[in-house]
């Protein structure tokens, strides 16, 4: 048996549940279930693959090799050992429009995918089945699932991925072996980038944009477009403090419109954004030597930060984060961010 590192695995952080997975391929003993659960781009998707991989690599180690037909086809998705589904795999014959408005997993896409599970591998060692975005199981997906897990078929790994393990039903997650995947350092994750051939400087910066999720920075570095928009979004919420009220209330209006037009995601992230900004301003009006997000606009963070004061700062990031939770309530979106705007401690 050959030991090789985490790096071989190619996963930035998750050192616990990358070395949990190793030891259980090394013993013979993967588990029936797996349930890997955390925030959008933290690398849940990749550790399922890479899972997928070694347990069907032809050099039979704890690792993948990369080189092998096997790591290959897996890698390009056409093993006929390993299946994937997800709401995109499920909306692939849809407009994009009309995708994006799937609401849950069906219960006939569950079906398909787990149809032959009782087979034998075909070319692999073991069959594996990852299933995307299990907190959106329909109740009739769920308890087609959970017929498979009460009794395992003895060749097949079954992979579930979820975005919030709170919202899977409870006697699917303890079917399953739970692996819960948390923001990475952005110690760990600038490196990485640097072995990709981004500079130190450009690496860092991605690195503090992504908070910690490894899949986002990787979009900031290889996607000018993603780190434009984010520059560019973050401008706009900070030129709120300067416009007239009027283009404000404009502003405000398209954001009631985005949140009642089905655009809810797009509207939490704003504010999330929003509260990262004013993060970076209490911590640097503070004198807090904690990291700050917007690594690259430090001179603004700073200027702000003098003209505003810790208690208006702190005061304005515990109103966003009220805001989110207004938003969760049914409150109306126009208010809410009417209530924002008259609130932002710096407006001129
Ligand atoms: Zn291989």
């Amino acid at each position: 048996m050959q030991t090789i590192g985490h790096d071989s695995w190619g996963i930035v952080g998750h050192h616990w549940a990358v070395d949990m997975l190793r030891h259980a391929v090394a013993a013979q003993r993967p588990a029936h279930a797996y349930l890997i659960s955390g925030p959008r781009h933290v690398g849940k998707s990749l550790l399922a693959l890479r899972l997928a991989q070694t347990l069907n690599c032809e050099q039979a180690g704890d690792a993948p090799c990369d080189e092998c037909r096997s790591c290959r086809r897996i890698a390009k998705g056409n093993h006929p050992d390993v299946r994937i589904a997800s709401l995109a795999t499920q909306g692939a014959t849809l407009k994009a429009e009309e995708a994006a408005r799937q609401r849950d997993v069906r219960i006939e896409t569950v079906r398909t995918w787990l149809a032959d599970i009782n087979l034998r591998p075909y070319e692999g060692r073991r069959r594996v089945f990852i299933l995307d975005d299990v907190e959106r199981l329909s109740e009739g997906a769920a308890n087609a699932m959970l017929k498979v897990l009460e009794e395992p078929p003895p060749y097949a790994t079954i992979i579930l991925v979820a975005h919030t393990a709170g919202d899977v039903m409870a006697t699917i997650v303890s079917r399953c072996q739970a692996i819960k995947l948390r923001p990475v350092a952005r110690d760990a994750i600038a490196p990485w980038l640097m072995t990709q051939g981004v500079s130190e400087r450009d690496a860092v910066t991605y690195a503090a944009w992504s908070e910690g999720l490894p899949g986002l920075a990787h979009q900031y570095a290889h996607n000018p477009e993603a780190a434009g928009q984010l520059q560019a979004q973050l401008d706009e919420l900070l030129s709120l403090s300067q416009r007239p009220l009027v283009e404000c209330f404009k502003w405000v209006e398209e954001q009631g419109k985005a949140f009642r037009g089905g655009e809810q995601a797009a509207v939490y992230d704003t504010l999330l954004l929003w509260q990262r900004w004013w993060r970076d301003v209490l911590v640097v009006a503070a004198g807090v030597p904690d990291a700050i997000t917007w690594v690259n606009r430090h001179a603004d963070v700073t200027r702000v930060a003098r003209g505003t004061g810790v208690v208006p700062a702190a005061a304005f990031v515990r109103r966003l984060v009220l805001a989110v939770r207004q938003l969760r309530e049914n409150a109306n979106p126009q208010l809410v961010f009417e209530q924002l705007i008259l609130q932002l401690p710096d407006r001129q």
